[in-house]
């Protein structure tokens, strides 16, 4: 049976934006309709994001989650969908070979994208199978993070923003980690925090998942999760004679996140990374990274890593969530 294909049931939708003059422009009626969802508004909320420099393979990426996720879960514009949790034998969610790659427009050409941060406008529905809990999951991208044209102002704000907002943070990198990124990182989050310090309280994040892209290192440290805490242990790990930066750096992710995780991916070939006429279809992939996207998605969505968002230790639903954007927002504006 040919499945309906998944860009018939939604759109991306800007719901925060920065203009010309770098302002911060908020959508109201577009985060009402998402949030405000019958289906939605009273449901716990888990929100999957992803943030980092321009060009780096984010938006790619989550058009395969939204592949997942359309497979796995009933949706507020696919009700019908039965959930269906057996993903680990088979990798039919990852479509045809050669279906080509829809969702939030990625491979952006050399026009300038708008700078800011969208939504899917489609909202997934489960039901927590220990719990009986119901959750709505939303997908957000960022854009425009890190351009040429872009100011360290918006950066920063959209850093702050894009952070504050969902409960699993996904920080796209390519190559190694370096010193700097995580100094720039601390920084965001920092400021993040201490902008938003009359709404939300010090533990201010939930998950944060490092998603290194074309990783080289597989010699050192393994494609994957597993490789990818090795490598986040020992980045952070403490050493004697470090530099004071860097002790603070670790002292604050550890402080602002629950939970911090690591994956390595695998350059994915040439056609992905240079073609310009390649659609996203998987049977141009690499072997090995396809492999490895397939994993590393199942293992961020599976049920037990759904994290819902929570704001100061309190579980948030769509509707609450909506009044937070709305307060962050306003923080932001100036
Ligand atoms: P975004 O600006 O971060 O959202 O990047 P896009 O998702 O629009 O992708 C930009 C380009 O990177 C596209 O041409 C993709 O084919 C390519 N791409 C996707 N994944 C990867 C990856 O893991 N490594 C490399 N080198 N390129 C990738
Ligand atoms: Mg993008």
């Amino acid at each position: 049976m040919i499945e309906i294909r998944h860009h018939t049931f939604g759109q991306p939708i800007i719901i925060l934006e920065f203009d010309d003059s770098q302002e911060v422009i908020i959508y109201n009626d577009k985060l009402d309709s998402i949030f405000n969802h019958p289906e939605i508004q009273d449901r716990k909320v888990v929100i999957l994001s992803l943030i980092g420099a321009f060009r780096g393979g984010k938006s790619f990426f989550l058009d395969y989650c939204l592949r997942f996720l359309y497979a796995h879960f009933p949706s507020i514009n696919n009700p019908n969908k039965v959930t269906s949790f057996i993903f680990k034998k088979d990798d039919t969610w990852m479509g045809e070979p050669d279906e080509p790659l829809t969702g939030f427009s990625w491979r952006s050409g050399t026009k300038r994208d708008t700078t800011g941060i969208i939504m899917w406008s489609d909202v997934f529905l489960h039901t927590i199978d220990r719990t009986g809990e119901k959750i709505a999951i939303f997908v957000m991208d960022t854009q425009g993070l890190f351009d040429n044209d872009s100011t360290a102002e918006s950066n920063s704000k959209i850093f702050a923003l894009g952070t504050l907002i969902p409960s699993i943070q996904v920080l796209n990198i390519k190559g190694i980690i370096q010193e700097n990124q995580l100094e720039y990182l601390q920084f965001a989050t920092e400021y993040a925090i201490n902008s938003a310090m009359d709404i939300v309280n010090k533990k201010a994040f939930q998950s944060l998942t490092f998603l290194m892209r074309d990783w080289d290192n597989n010699d050192e440290y393994k494609y994957g999760i597993d490789g990818g805490s090795q490598y986040l242990k020992q980045l952070l790990k403490p050493r004697r004679n470090e530099n004071k930066k860097l002790q603070s750096v670790r002292k604050s992710l550890s402080s602002s996140f629950d939970q911090t995780r690591c994956c390595l991916l695998p350059h994915p070939g040439r056609v992905v990374a240079s073609n310009g006429t390649y659609d996203g279809s998987w049977f141009e992939m690499d072997v090995d990274f396809k492999n490895e996207l397939k994993s590393s998605i199942e293992d961020m969505l599976i049920s037990t890593n759904m994290v819902i968002k929570k704001i100061n230790s309190k579980e948030v639903t769509g509707k609450e969530m909506k009044d937070y954007i709305q307060k962050y927002f306003e923080i932001f504006q100036s």
